[in-house]
């Protein structure tokens, strides 16, 4: 089953939805501010083509990782390796290793951020394009689902 993970307009917290028929509004636990969401079949197959919360069909695919896990780790790491003679970081680095590849791949929304995982048709789905970005972000742009190709 897909899970989305919208942010709160209002006051930017996480709040994580499953998809179902009948859910139209998602409320934020933190404000309690409420946000207007619209699931079609696809999206309860897990199918991602237009985003729920603003209907937008432009998506990319990143890796589903934990940016501050991976700081902490760092740390860790570096306090250790004054006892370790530096052993620790290889030890960090087949973690890594070992982490990166379990990690599976989510899809965001560019123009609400709104994140998604499970996604079945996660292949479909470009990487992050930094032009895509801009003008989806502060133009305004819709393309429609087509990436941009050069
Ligand atoms: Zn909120
Ligand atoms: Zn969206």
């Amino acid at each position: 089953m897909m899970t989305v993970t919208l942010t709160c307009k209002n006051c930017g917290s996480a709040i994580d939805v499953v998809p179902t028929k009948d859910a139209t509004k998602v409320e934020c636990s933190v404000c309690q501010h409420q946000m207007d969401v619209q699931f079609n079949d696809e999206h309860l197959q897990g199918i991602l083509k237009d985003c729920p919360c603003c209907g937008r069909k432009d998506f990319y695919s990143q890796k589903d990782f934990n940016r501050k896990l991976g700081v902490m780790l760092f740390v860790i790491a570096a306090i250790l390796s004054i006892w370790t003679y530096g052993i620790s970081f290889i030890v960090l680095y087949l973690f890594d290793l070992i982490l990166f590849k379990k990690l599976g791949l989510i899809a965001v929304c560019y123009k609400c951020q709104t994140i998604f995982r499970k996604v079945t048709n996660i292949k479909e789905i470009h990487g992050f394009n930094h032009e895509m970005n801009d003008r989806i972000v502060y133009s305004d742009h819709d393309f429609g689902g087509k990436p941009l190709d050069h």
